[in-house]
């Protein structure tokens, strides 16, 4: 018997719809550096995302699930084309910003992308890459930046607010099937070439509603969040779509991501929420050290995107800025879990720490099981150690097209089971009660003596040491052990400790076999583009001898 309820499709029209009717005088309020920040309410955003598909549609010919990509920073006109590509039936594609020129290259042709929309202070970035997007037709330009850097360029070059000024301000949105493309990401992955994952109106739809529960980031109308996690990675962790579901207001960094304007724009704009990747936060906690802010309103704090070092999360406590500790991929929308301790735990115990420390638990729409080396199933135990691999309405069961983005959708062995679950390449346990825990990447894993050793268990016990900044310990190989551990370290401004008192101290924490015997202090642990430890260039740095390592 089939159900006797209506069909309606779960598409990115509703949520923009639902925003703009019934949550009108929520706001986006982007930070401008200097003067007042720029504010426009929900609805005022509806009216100008129908006046851009307008522009795109009528000025620039698109159509059909032609892809509009974003070369932006967070900030208003990013979340208009976050509804009016989608919402017109094209596909949403954002870039990277921090991606090295290459791979910008080579994304933005296997998309074949029409249309840019760029922000003008990333001209200097995009003007040089110009002659090699043969498929760009259009670059759309908002914000200041120097125009000039694009004279003689060949694609169409538009003026933002020119181009959808005078449109009308509602849009006949076409009916569309839940499962068409809405949006594309290209995984930051380091290793080989990027790979596109095309999320559907459905897969959006239903990822809004669970960013949105209460076991997730819970949200209401009475919030406002800062959206430091850029919109290029995983689409902000899904916060433009969700806030327009429930009306919570966005407040947007654009270009101003350092410490100081960060702290700046939380003292006088008084978010109660904010999300972004650990790096971030490390920086936010040193300046509010060296020049204390009210920050008080910030209450809550998602960190993902990395391991969360237990010493962030407590110094965040401290500060009052309560840390709610997430995993995810681009593969899955991304959220995958969240951390909040079960009803049973006394607040502020040890057993509620240690619980929050965790990646946290699945929520209903992700199936998750644990594989080991042999492909054999292991139980949840919170002891047995194997690759987390997951299944849902949100979690990618392919990616964009072949080497020629030929639409044949690609399924990596390595990436993907024969029965179809994402293969995450994510190393860890899974407590009885659902609760994930990581111990690694499973290429960062150290595999010493047939042991393996967690290097995210040494860094987070390094980084709990006061005079450290920040710390990386990656595989090295060892003639005796097969791998052993070296440890980076970035160390405070103004400390000196030496690596035995590190090492003594690492002593106390981990096993004596796992010490790590090679120590180095680097400036700063070099990052991806979207901010997480880039240990493949660690360990090259250390296998063509560019760093200088002590052997205790
Ligand atoms: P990306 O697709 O760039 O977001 O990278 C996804 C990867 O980031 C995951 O497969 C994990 O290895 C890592 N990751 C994300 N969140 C966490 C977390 N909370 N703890 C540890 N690793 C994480």
């Amino acid at each position: 018997m089939l159900s006797t309820m209506q069909d309606v499709p779960l598409t990115v029209t509703r949520i923009l719809d639902h925003g703009v009717r019934v949550h009108g005088t929520s706001q986006i309020t982007t930070w401008t550096g200097e003067g007042d920040p720029h504010r426009r309410t929900f609805a005022e955003t509806g009216a100008r995302v129908a006046q851009l598909a307008h522009a795109l549609h009528d000025d620039l010919g698109i159509r059909g699930d032609d892809r509009v990509a974003t070369l932006m920073w967070n900030n208003a006109e990013h979340v208009e084309a976050y509804f009016a590509a989608p919402a017109m039936g094209a596909v949403l594609h954002t870039l990277n910003l921090r991606l090295p020129a290459e791979q910008l290259t080579w994304i933005v042709r296997h998309a074949a992308d029409r249309v840019i929309i760029v922000n003008g202070s990333l001209l200097p970035l995009l003007a040089p890459l110009l002659p090699g997007l043969e498929t760009v037709e259009h670059l759309v330009v908002s914000g200041p930046g120097d125009r000039s850097l694009l004279d003689g360029a060949r694609p169409q070059v538009h003026e933002y607010e020119d181009l959808i000024a005078g449109k009308p301000t509602t849009y006949d949105w076409p009916e569309l099937d839940e499962r068409q493309a809405a949006a594309m990401c290209y995984t930051s992955g380091t290793t080989g070439d990027p790979k596109g994952v095309v999320y559907s109106h459905r897969s959006i739809y239903l990822h809004s509603m669970q960013v949105n529960m209460t076991q997730s980031m819970g949200l209401t109308d009475a919030d406002t969040s800062l959206v430091v996690v850029p919109q290029f990675h995983v689409n902000a962790w899904g916060l433009p779509h969700a806030t327009f579901m429930t009306g919570v207001n966005m407040l947007m960094p654009d270009r101003f991501l350092q410490p100081a304007p960060l702290a700046a724009m939380i003292e006088s704009e008084r978010p109660t929420h904010a999300a972004a990747v650990p790096t971030i936060w490390q920086g936010l906690l040193a300046e509010l050290t060296a020049r204390p802010r009210d920050v008080s309103t910030l209450t809550q704090v998602t960190i993902g995107g990395s391991a969360c070092p237990p010493s962030l999360m407590k110094a965040f406590d401290d500060l009052g800025m309560r840390v709610c500790h997430a995993w995810g991929m681009t593969e899955t929308s991304p959220l995958g879990t969240v951390a909040r301790p079960p009803a049973h735990v006394e607040p502020g115990s040890d057993e509620e720490f240690a619980y929050r420390l965790t990646q946290g638990r699945f929520p209903a729409g992700v199936e998750a099981r644990l594989t080991g080396p042999g492909g054999e199933q292991l139980p949840w135990d919170g002891k047995s150690a194997g690759e987390l691999e997951v299944r849902g309405n949100w979690i990618a069961g392919a990616y964009y097209g072949g080497a020629d983005a030929d639409g044949e959708p690609l399924r990596p062995e390595d990436k993907f089971s024969e029965d179809g679950w994402l293969k995450t390449g994510d190393v860890g346990t899974i407590s009885p009660d659902g609760f994930l825990t990581l111990t690694d990447r499973a290429k960062d894993v150290i595999k010493s003596g047939g042991e393996w050793i967690s290097s995210v268990d040494l860094e987070n016990a390094l980084m709990s040491h006061p005079d450290v900044a920040e710390a990386a310990v990656v595989a090295v190989p060892d003639d005796k052990w097969g791998e052993r551990p070296l440890a980076t370290v970035v160390l405070k401004e103004g400390s000196s400790a030496d690596f035995e008192t590190l090492r003594d101290f690492l002593a106390e924490k981990v096993a004596k076999w796992q010490l790590p015997e090679r120590w180095t202090i680097v400036p700063a642990v070099p990052k991806t583009s979207v901010g997480k430890f880039d240990k493949k260039v660690l360990r090259k740095q250390y296998a063509d001898g560019d760093l200088d390592v002590t052997q205790l």
